[in-house]
């Protein structure tokens, strides 16, 4: 009897500690549930828009990096920022803090089959990226664009080449994780093509729209075989079209820059831009190669396996003869390459033609 009674006590004991242990955790849950709750805020982290955020990862605590579109850069660790623009208010559970894009995109298929049999609506390109803006411009919503690269196309009378080229260059781009514009440089009028000015012309006036770090030079007809073969600038300039189809998927000489090449700004000052004296086919690609050799810079290059690609065959263009100067000219780079260049550019801009896909620029850049 008397322990059944003992029993009962021990029972309602356990039962008071038990309760109390359970107000204790409930009063601490609560403590904390109302310490972090937004309502209870009195700051709001503001993005500016067409800023990126990353999160210097070699912290413990994040270091804001903002990389605002005009190139400056403002850091601070845990730094609330503000503009005139209105509050993002669901930042605390979802902050708009982007990171770097990897150095590799994880987005890349490798090699890509490329033909030319089928004609190419731009009405479906542009329904194909729905991301571009205005002016063929991207930059990937997830993460920080490791380098702004305008790609420049010499262009006259090419409407069919440049529907493949967009068709095919889009969508690797933005596998890429590209901060990218696309700039078609159109000569106007009858006079003999000039290949390298119409590529100053596309430097100047893309620089002129954004603060551009790379720029890649491609003729209107060649298309990469494989995203491995990165539209990205490198240490040293970079020839992109190393195995074309065209020369058997081989260099046609060591020495050949022609096709597909990347220079940051730096580089391209430093050899005073591409020379504007190349009237008609040939040899302003060898005269680059001979101002960076001069500049003491080496050329770096994919593999033969990644940097295949295709040229889209067709017949000379009219007004594109071969240069009969041109060896002449490539003979004296060295004397010319200071007084011959981006610095002594001269044209006129006819037209700026914006579409979804790429900013067409008419140009007049005169006669031989
Ligand atoms: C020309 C270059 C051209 C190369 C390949 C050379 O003779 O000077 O401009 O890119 O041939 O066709």
């Amino acid at each position: 009897m008397l322990e059944s009674v003992l029993n009962v006590r021990f029972f309602a004991k356990s039962c008071v500690v038990l309760a109390c242990l359970c107000a204790v955790h409930f009063i601490v849950a609560l403590f904390f549930y109302l310490r972090e709750s937004p309502s209870t805020f009195t700051n709001h982290r503001l993005i500016p828009s067409d800023s990126h955020l990353v999160t210097s990862q070699t912290h413990r605590i994040a270091t804001l990096v903002i990389q605002y579109d005009n190139g400056t850069v403002e850091t601070g660790v845990n730094k609330l920022i503000y503009t005139n623009a209105s509050v993002i208010k669901d930042d605390v559970e979802k902050p708009t803090v982007l990171e770097s894009c990897p150095e590799t995109s994880p987005l890349l298929v490798g090699q890509m089959r490329v033909e030319f049999s089928e004609t190419v609506h731009l009405d479906m390109v542009r329904k194909e990226n729905p991301q571009l803006v205005m002016g063929g411009r991207y930059k990937p919503s997830d993460c920080v664009a490791l380098q702004k690269v305008a790609l420049i196309i010499p262009f006259r009378n090419r409407d069919e080449h440049l529907k493949y080229w967009l068709h095919y260059l889009h969508p690797i781009l933005q596998r890429q994780q590209l901060d990218y514009g696309i700039y078609v440089i159109q000569q106007e009028g009858e006079n003999t093509f000039n290949r390298a000015k119409l590529l100053n012309v596309g430097y100047t006036e893309a620089l002129k729209e954004y603060d551009y770090d790379c720029f890649i030079f491609s003729d209107v007809d060649i298309i990469p075989m494989d995203d491995r073969n990165t539209y990205k600038c490198s240490s040293q300039p970079r020839h992109l079209s190393v195995s074309m189809d065209k020369f058997g998927f081989r260099l046609p000489y060591k020495q050949y820059f022609g096709g597909v090449s990347a220079m940051s700004k730096q580089q391209f000052q430093k050899i005073n831009g591409f020379p504007n004296n190349y009237w008609g086919w040939g040899g302003e690609d060898d005269d680059i190669f001979n101002r960076m050799t001069f500049q003491g810079m080496k050329i770096s290059r994919p593999s033969g396996d990644i940097g295949k690609c295709r040229m889209i065959r067709h017949s000379r263009d009219k007004k594109n003869e071969a240069n009969p100067l041109r060896f002449k000219r490539i003979a004296h780079t060295k004397q010319t390459m200071n007084k011959d260049g981006i610095k002594s550019l001269k044209y006129k801009v006819i037209n700026i033609e914006k579409d979804l896909l790429y900013t067409k620029i008419t140009v007049d850049i005169g006669k031989p």
